[in-house]
């Protein structure tokens, strides 16, 4: 531990009177304090109490950081091994959980107005709803869209979810189940469902149904724009999970 020292630009409050905006851990001026009182641990200990009330934290998080902090001086050696090694701040943890996740957003133009979503194929140049342009009006941007959206697609995480033996077992629910005549007990009882079947979709056991259910709202009580959520359910998992 020689070369974790203690951060001697902080100074520690030594004096006895409590002012209302100071916190609570003292360090209090007695002749039997010395610098020897504490252990590097116990000083540590108060100097991330003094940081924890000065961004006054809740207590809850205050805990799992201390159980953090915990964790990492138990692993300190395997820690020790890798080159470099440090703890990453938020920015850079972000940027190295994108660069890892085969998830990706797909951006696509909309109208500035919200009224529709251009598909990658559409070569239309305003919209259809509002007569909004579609690209940026400066003639040096004429091919940058006044607005765009990233969109998560529902293809892609599924196809990631049955990708990984353990996810594709919870997808079986589908192909395993079995509809008992006159009982509806879930979608896979109904006649849109038979129907489809009859069409020939669902054939392969690692075919997915998925439901999509929308619901408009507004956001203010004399809100112009209704918004509309869409809940996507996945079929295939056991009705417990889904
Ligand atoms: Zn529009």
């Amino acid at each position: 531990m020689e070369s974790m020292e203690l951060d001697n630009t902080i100074s520690y409050k030594c004096a006895c009177n409590f002012e209302d905006s100071e916190g609570k851990t003292h360090i209090y001026d007695s002749s039997r304090i010395s610098t020897n009182t504490f252990t590097k641990a116990e000083l540590m200990s108060i100097h991330l109490s003094q940081l924890m009330l000065q961004h006054r934290i809740a207590r809850a998080t205050y805990r799992d950081i201390v159980q953090f902090i915990n964790t990492v001086i138990q692993n300190y050696d395997d820690i020790m091994m890798e080159p470099g090694v440090k703890i990453s701040h938020g920015e850079t943890v972000d940027a190295l959980l994108k660069s890892k996740s085969s998830v990706k957003g797909h951006e696509y133009d909309v109208c500035s107005s919200g009224c529709r979503l251009y598909g990658i194929n559409d070569d239309q140049e305003s919209c259809v709803d509002c007569g909004k342009p579609r690209y940026k009006t400066d003639p040096d941007q004429s091919q940058t869209p006044a607005a765009s959206m990233k969109l998560m697609s529902v293809g892609d995480m599924l196809s990631q979810m049955l990708a990984d033996p353990a996810t594709r077992e919870l997808l079986c629910y589908r192909a395993n189940q079995e509809s008992v005549a006159g009982q509806l007990t879930n979608i896979f009882d109904g006649d849109n469902y038979k129907q489809l079947v009859q069409q020939g979709l669902f054939s392969n056991p690692n075919d997915i149904s998925i439901g999509f259910y929308t619901n408009g709202f507004v956001n203010q009580k004399k809100g112009k724009n209704s918004y509309t959520i869409i809940h996507c359910i996945i079929f295939n998992l056991d009705p417990s999970i889904r």
